[in-house]
C-alpha cells in the first residue's frame, strides 16, 4: 500500500465523514497506553478519527481535555457504576486476585458499554468500522459482535506470553498445571513445550485461583480468536518464532505493529503526574552511569524489601533515579525511606513518585533499569537499549523475565530474598562488569532493530500499512 497521509480516508478535521475506530482498553496504566498510542497512530498516520470508550476508573487524562466531538472523542461507560468498579481495581500488587478483579470488570462493563455504543452508533453508523478491544475485554467484544460491529484484539503484553498462554490449556489438560505440589524442585522443572520457561513461570498469581486464571485465560484466547486480527506491540525481529506460533495457533492475522511508543507522536498517556524534575537531575549525571528503579503501575513491595532496596543502593555507591509510587508500599499510603538514607544518597540518588519513564530510558544517563518487566517497561528498556535488572512479582512479568534473561541475554533476574548485599552485587553487576557491558551491547543491537523496523519498508511499518488496509476494508 502506497504511504498514507493524514486525511487521506476523506473527510474534515472535525472528524464528520472520516472513517471511525472505536476503541476500549482495560483500565490500568499498562493497557491505556498502548491502546493510546495506536490511536495515535491511526489518526496521524492514516487520518482516521478514533472514539475511546473508557471504564469510569482511571480515566486517561486526554479524556479531559479533548472536545466532545472532532476526530478524537472519549466516551465514558459506566458512570453510575463507578464506585463498584473503583471496589473491583486491584490495590495489593501481587496480593490482589488480578484475573477475578479482570473479569468482574469486563461483567460490569458490559450493560452499561452496550448503551454507550447503541448511542455511538446510532450517530455515527456510516463511519464507525470497527472496535478494537483489549483483549482482555471479551464481554465487551461479544457486545460489539452482537451489534455487527467487527473488532480487532489488541493484547498488550509480548508474543512470548500470548504463546505461553495459549499453551495453557494443554498444559492443565496433560496435569502439569496446577502443580501437585508446591516443591522447589518441581516448580522449577523446565517446559519442554516452551523453552525457556519454567514451571513457575506459569503460575501467574498467588491469589488468583487455578480455576479464575484457566478461565480468564481462555475468555483472552477467545477474544483474539473471534477478533478480525490480533495486534501485539513488539516487532518480527525480537518475537519471530513467537509472532510464528500465534499465527499458526490461532488461524487469525496477527500484526506486530510496535514499538508503539516509538512510533506514535506522544499523545499523553500517563494517569499520574510524571515528575519531570528528575530530566534535569540525569542532565547532570555522566552517561550510562545512572540506574534507572521502577516497578510500574501495580507491583509492590512490603516495608522491610523498601529498606534492604534503599541499603543496597546505598551500598552500589551508583547513582540512581528511583520510582516510589504513593502506595507502592504494602499497608501503607505513603512509604517511609530508612534514616540517613537522604543523607547517604544525596547528590547521588534522586526519588520521585512517578517519572516520565520513556524520556528516562531514553536519557544518555541511564545505563540500567531495575524493573518488574511489566511488558511495556520491558519493551521501552529494548528499544533505548538499556539492559535490565530483572525483579518479576506476577502475570506475565515472569516469562518477559525469563526472555530477557535467556533469549535475548539484556539482563538478569534478581532471585530470592531481597537484601542489601544482592542488590549492591547486581547493581554493579549491571553497571560496571564486563557481563554487564556485553547486556549493554546486545540490548542496543535490539534497539538498532526496533528503530529499523518502524522505517519505510520496515516489519512494523508494513504491518501498520496492512492493518490500516484491513481496516479500511470493513
Ligand atoms: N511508567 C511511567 N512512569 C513511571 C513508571 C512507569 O510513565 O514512573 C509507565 C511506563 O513507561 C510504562 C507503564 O507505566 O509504559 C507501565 O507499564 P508496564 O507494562 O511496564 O507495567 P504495569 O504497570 O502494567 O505493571
Amino acid at each position: 500500500m502506497a504511504a498514507t497521509s493524514p486525511a487521506s480516508y476523506g473527510g474534515g478535521g472535525d472528524g464528520v465523514g472520516r472513517r471511525r475506530v472505536l476503541m476500549f482498553p482495560l483500565p490500568f496504566q499498562g493497557h491505556v497506553t498502548p491502546m493510546l498510542q495506536l490511536a495515535d497512530v491511526f489518526r496521524s498516520r492514516a487520518g482516521l478519527a478514533v472514539t475511546v470508550f473508557h471504564a469510569p476508573v482511571n480515566a486517561p487524562a486526554a479524556a479531559a481535555a479533548a472536545a466532545a466531538a472532532g476526530d478524537y472523542r472519549f466516551v465514558t461507560v459506566g458512570a453510575d457504576v463507578a464506585e463498584e468498579a473503583a471496589a473491583l481495581m486491584p490495590t495489593g500488587g501481587s496480593g490482589s486476585d488480578f484475573a477475578g478483579a479482570l473479569m468482574g470488570l469486563d461483567a460490569l462493563l458490559r450493560a452499561p458499554f452496550d448503551d454507550a455504543l447503541r448511542h455511538v452508533l446510532a450517530e455515527d453508523a456510516a463511519t464507525a468500522c470497527c472496535m478494537v478491544v483489549d483483549s482482555n475485554l471479551r464481554g465487551v467484544q461479544e457486545v460489539a459482535e452482537r451489534r455487527g460491529v467487527r473488532t480487532l484484539a489488541l493484547r498488550t503484553g509480548g508474543a512470548c506470553c500470548l504463546v505461553a498462554y495459549m499453551a495453557f490449556p494443554e498444559l492443565c489438560g496433560k496435569g502439569v498445571l496446577p502443580p501437585a505440589s508446591r516443591d522447589q524442585l518441581q516448580l522449577d522443572m523446565q517446559l519442554d513445550e516452551l523453552p525457556p520457561l519454567r514451571l513457575r513461570d506459569m503460575m501467574f498469581s498467588a491469589t488468583s485461583t487455578h480455576a479464575t486464571m484457566a478461565t480468564c485465560l481462555e475468555r483472552l484466547l477467545d477474544s483474539a480468536r473471534c477478533s478480525s486480527g490480533v495486534i501485539l506491540n513488539t516487532f518480527e525481529d525480537l518475537e519471530n518464532s513467537d509472532l510464528r506460533k500465534i499465527t499458526n495457533g490461532l488461524n487469525v492475522p496477527v500484526y506486530a505493529i510496535g514499538p508503539l511508543h516509538k512510533i506514535s507522536i506522544g499523545q499523553e498517556s500517563s494517569l499520574l503526574t510524571q515528575d519531570q524534575t528528575c530530566l534535569e537531575w540525569l542532565d547532570k549525571q555522566e552517561a550510562e552511569s545512572v540506574l534507572y528503579v521502577s516497578f510500574g503501575s501495580l507491583a509492590s513491595m512490603d516495608s522491610q524489601e523498601l529498606f534492604e532496596t534503599a541499603w543496597g543502593l546505598v551500598d552500589s555507591k551508583i547513582p540512581f533515579l528511583w520510582v516510589i509510587r504513593p502506595n507502592s508500599v504494602q499497608g501503607s499510603q505513603q512509604a517511609c525511606l530508612p534514616d540517613g538514607f537522604e543523607e547517604a544518597t544525596r547528590g547521588r540518588g534522586m526519588v520521585v513518585s512517578w517519572a516520565p519513564q520513556q524520556d528516562v530510558l531514553r536519557h544518555r544517563a541511564v545505563g540500567g533499569f531495575w524493573t518488574h518487566n511489566g511488558w511495556n517497561s520491558t519493551l521501552e528498556s529494548i528499544c533505548d537499549g538499556v539492559p535490565m535488572i530483572c525483579r518479576p512479582q506476577f502475570a506475565d512479568q515472569m516469562i518477559n523475565t525469563r526472555y530477557v534473561q535467556e533469549v535475548w541475554k539484556i539482563g538478569f533476574e534478581l532471585e530470592g530474598k531481597i537484601e542489601r548485599r544482592m542488590i549492591d552485587r547486581a547493581v554493579r553487576k549491571l553497571l560496571c562488569s564486563e557481563e554487564g557491558k556485553e547486556m549493554r551491547y546486545r540490548a542496543k543491537d535490539l534497539k538498532n532493530k526496533a528503530i529499523t523496523c518502524i522505517e519505510k519498508g520496515g516489519s512494523s511499518n508494513t504491518a501498520i500499512h496492512m492493518l490500516v488496509n484491513l481496516i479500511m476494508s470493513f
